[in-house]
């Protein structure tokens, strides 16, 4: 088995190195202030080793990152009932994207675009008040992490809540067929804070371990869910977790993963580790162009594909 420690090491030096660094997210203006230099990794292996690079310590923005755990969240409290109000197939269309919405009677493709992570936070939200369901979310995430350093940027927050036009015209849509139960602008607060939650990688990769073991969490030994619902979490992650660079993902890097447009991704390599990177500049499709890069050699390096060696 190669030195885990030392492939880290090597791909944060290679990172750094690298010029091809793709975009900034641009239309959440707090997010375009970031500086595209950045690369961090953090990876937690099943043992409980930590190996780290880069700037794995410094907090960034998770974005559509919380979508996997609001959506583990939701299916605690609901079940499988769940997936009456949002489908699990892949969009082959951008985040953000409101076409499909039309098409298929306000139910969104899956719960990592956005129209379909706005239907999970509504019902998170439902019973109760937006501070309320925030609490939970964060509480969940401190939890998740062993860590209480965590919190909300509210600076992002307030900077997509004042431009987020598409995220209200999908949330209004969705609230015509009937699909969000609580006042639009409540669901859409709850949810911008959700995604403007900060994390580091170190984090990250701590709270994404229950998804590579099982649905365990190590730090308490309690199981936060069933082994089947960590498994089709990851399901969804790798066929939805990219939107429609989900098959490109897949093909180069091999294990489900959740990226968010602050140049986050967290991906699982079930059984054997935890992993997040970060760097700010995104391709095409809205996804770390470094990142998904890293990944790719992480895992080739590991032989952690899910594919096969
Ligand atoms: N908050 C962002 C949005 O709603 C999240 C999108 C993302 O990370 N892909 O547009």
């Amino acid at each position: 088995m190669p030195d885990l420690n030392l492939v880290v090491a090597e791909i944060a030096d290679e990172m750094r190195q690298r010029r091809d660094r793709g975009t900034v997210a641009h239309y959440i203006p707090e997010l375009a202030r970031v500086d595209p230099k950045h690369f961090g990794i953090a990876v937690v292996a099943a043992d409980g080793t930590v190996a780290t690079g880069g700037d794995a310590a410094m907090p960034f923005s998770i974005q559509s990152i919380s979508k996997v755990f609001t959506l583990t969240l939701a299916l605690g409290r609901y079940g499988d009932r769940l997936w009456r109000r949002v489908g699990r197939e892949p969009s082959g269309s951008p985040f953000n994207s409101i076409v499909q919405l039309e098409r298929e009677q306000g139910i969104p493709r899956n719960p990592f675009i956005n129209a379909g992570a706005i239907a999970v936070t509504d019902l998170i939200l439902s019973g109760h008040q937006p501070r309320e369901a925030l609490g939970e979310i964060l509480s969940f995430m401190r939890f998740l992490a062993d860590d209480a350093d965590i919190s909300i940027d509210e600076t992002v927050a307030a900077s997509e809540q004042r431009t987020g036009f598409r995220n209200a015209a999908l949330a209004n849509y969705m609230k015509s067929f009937g699909v969000l139960e609580n006042p639009v602008d409540l669901t859409l607060g709850v949810y911008f804070h959700q995604c403007a939650i900060a994390m580091s990688c170190q984090q990250l990769a701590m709270a994404g371990r229950f998804l590579a073991q099982s649905g365990r969490n190590p730090s308490t030994g309690l199981q936060v869910i069933q082994p089947e619902r960590a498994r089709r979490i990851n399901a969804v992650m790798l066929t939805c977790g990219h939107y429609d660079g989900s098959g490109e993902f897949a093909y180069r890097v091999g294990l489900p993963g959740k990226s968010g447009v602050g140049g986050g991704i967290l991906a699982v390599a079930p059984g054997k580790a935890s992993i997040a990177v970060w760097s700010p500049g995104l391709d095409a499709a809205g996804n770390s162009h470094l990142g998904r890069v890293a990944l790719e050699a992480l895992s080739r390096r590991m032989d952690w594909s899910i594919f096969g060696a």
